[in-house]
This record gives structure tokens, C-alpha cells and sequence, in this order.
């Protein structure tokens, strides 16, 4: 008898210990829902007297009369612009996506045009630093796919722009499989490459690797955060593997079923 109620004494207080540990949970969801909630608020606030400043700035670039010193000023106002724009805009996704603002579709879409719009874009990017430029689909692609054209075109463009960004010689390659419903993007360049103990860091917001060279290539740290937060919010998952002086391999795994599948649930959205 001493035994069972010993053990029913420890049932309760594991009960407790159970609820309490459920309370901090729901309370440290509820304070997270509440961040992003006044992230969004501040980047819509934000965006009207930023979308003034450029404005005006364009505006007083395109007069003719302006003396070359005035120039170079408002040039420095329309980067400097440019860059905060580019912070709010990462902001504002980042905190959609965590507070799963962010709807996911599953409309089908042309998985051909939707690669040849890409590789056009890119082709041109890479021409214009005399980069090569190599498109490797393998297997069977089929042409319509049920996803998020829109997301996932954000993803890759985040992905190739950063290849394009960081390789000065050589070649940007996105090579795409198609197995089993899922498709693979690799996005594999002959850059600089990253240092294994800056590859766990890049995926952070904010985060930027920092070389002699860096500081002088624009970026906000918050382009590959919202990548992996993307892909995950998709139901797919991202890898890099890297080395210094080497080139990076991103890779991209997504469910893209070549047919509607009613009874497969689109890929959850993050609460
Ligand atoms: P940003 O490019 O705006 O700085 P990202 O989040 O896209 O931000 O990338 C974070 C950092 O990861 C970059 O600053 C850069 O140091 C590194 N990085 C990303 N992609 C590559 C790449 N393909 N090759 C080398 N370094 C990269």
C-alpha cells in the first residue's frame, strides 16, 4: 500500500511538473506570437517615410542642374535607402513567417517556364561578371507540379543571387532532380566558399561572414534566414556544404507531386 501511494505521489507531482511545463510553453509561444506581431507593425510603419525618402531622392538625382557634389550625396541617400528598404521588407517576412502570417499554396504551375523564366534571369547576371552559367536538369521533370510557384522562385533567386554574389570566377550551376515527387535544387558555384565554423551562423538573420572582402559587398544578413525559413514553412528542407577558397553547394529538397493529391495535406504552415 506504502508503495502505491508513493508512486501515486509521484504520478501527481510528474502531473504538475507536466502542466507547468505547458503553461511556460504556451507563454513563450504567446510572447513570440506577440514580437512578430510588433515587427510587422513597426516594418509597415516603417516603409511610408522610407518610400518618401527614395522617392524624393530619385527626383532630385534626375535634375540636370544639380552640382556633381549634391550627386554623390544623394546617391549615398538612395543606397543608404536601398539598404534599409532591403532590412524591412527581410523583416517583415521573417515575422510573417514565424508568426505564420505566411499563406502556402499548392496551385499548379509549369515547372519548365517556371526554370527557364530563372535561368534566363540568371544567365544574363552571370554574363555581365563573365561567369559561366550552367542549367543541369536530370531525370524525369515533369512540366506541371502542384507547390508555391512564388515561394519557391524567392528561394532559388535567394540562392543563385547569393552564388552570383560571391563567385568572381568560374562557374554558377543549378542542377535540378526529380524523384519520387520531390524535387532537388542544387546551386553549386565556384566562389570564395565558407569556413566550416561559419556554416551553422549564415542560416541566423543578421548574420554575415565577415572577410576584408565582405564589408564591401552590400547584403542585409537576412536573405538565407528567410531561405531556410521558407523551405521549412514549404515542408522541404536546406543543406550547404562548403569550404574556403572552394565554392558552396546549396541544396533545396521540396515535395513538388506531379498530381493533384487531395488526400495529402499541403505542407503545414509553422503557427
Ligand atoms: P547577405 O548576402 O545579405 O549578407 P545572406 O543571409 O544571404 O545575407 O548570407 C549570409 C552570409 O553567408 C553572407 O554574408 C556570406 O558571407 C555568406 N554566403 C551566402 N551565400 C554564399 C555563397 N554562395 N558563397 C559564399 N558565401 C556565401
Amino acid at each position: 500500500r506504502r508503495q502505491t501511494s508513493l508512486l501515486m505521489r509521484e504520478i501527481r507531482a510528474h502531473s504538475r511538473t507536466d502542466r507547468k511545463l505547458q503553461k511556460a510553453k504556451e507563454a513563450a509561444e504567446a510572447a513570440n506570437q506577440a514580437k512578430s506581431r510588433y515587427l510587422i507593425g513597426i516594418s509597415h510603419e516603417l516603409r511610408s517615410p522610407l518610400n518618401a525618402i527614395s522617392g524624393y531622392a530619385q527626383l532630385i538625382q534626375r535634375d540636370p542642374d544639380i552640382p556633381a557634389r549634391r550627386r554623390d550625396a544623394i546617391k549615398v541617400i538612395r543606397h543608404s535607402s536601398d539598404h534599409l528598404a532591403g532590412l524591412i521588407e527581410g523583416l517583415l517576412d521573417i515575422s510573417k513567417i514565424e508568426a505564420g502570417h505566411l499563406t502556402i499554396y499548392r496551385d499548379r504551375f509549369n515547372l519548365q517556364d517556371f526554370l527557364t523564366q530563372i535561368v534566363d534571369m540568371f544567365r544574363l547576371q552571370a554574363d555581365a561578371k563573365s561567369i559561366e552559367f550552367r542549367f543541369l536538369p536530370s531525370g524525369n521533370l515533369p512540366i506541371h507540379v502542384y507547390g508555391d510557384e512564388k515561394r519557391l522562385r524567392q528561394v532559388l533567386i535567394n540562392l543563385l543571387s547569393n552564388a552570383i554574389k560571391w563567385t568572381h570566377f568560374g562557374s554558377v550551376t543549378l542542377k535540378v532532380g526529380y524523384q519520387n515527387q520531390v524535387a532537388e535544387f542544387s546551386v553549386i558555384d565556384t566562389g570564395i566558399g565558407i569556413a566550416e565554423r561559419d556554416l551553422e551562423r549564415i542560416f541566423i538573420p543578421f548574420e554575415r561572414v565577415e572577410t576584408a572582402e565582405s564589408s564591401s559587398i552590400p547584403g542585409t544578413g537576412l536573405g538565407l534566414a528567410i531561405t531556410k525559413l521558407l523551405t521549412e514553412v514549404m515542408g522541404g528542407d536546406i543543406g550547404v556544404q562548403s569550404s574556403l577558397g572552394n565554392g558552396s553547394t546549396f541544396r533545396v529538397r521540396l515535395l513538388l507531386s506531379a498530381a493533384q493529391t487531395p488526400d495529402r495535406p499541403a505542407p503545414a504552415e509553422k503557427q
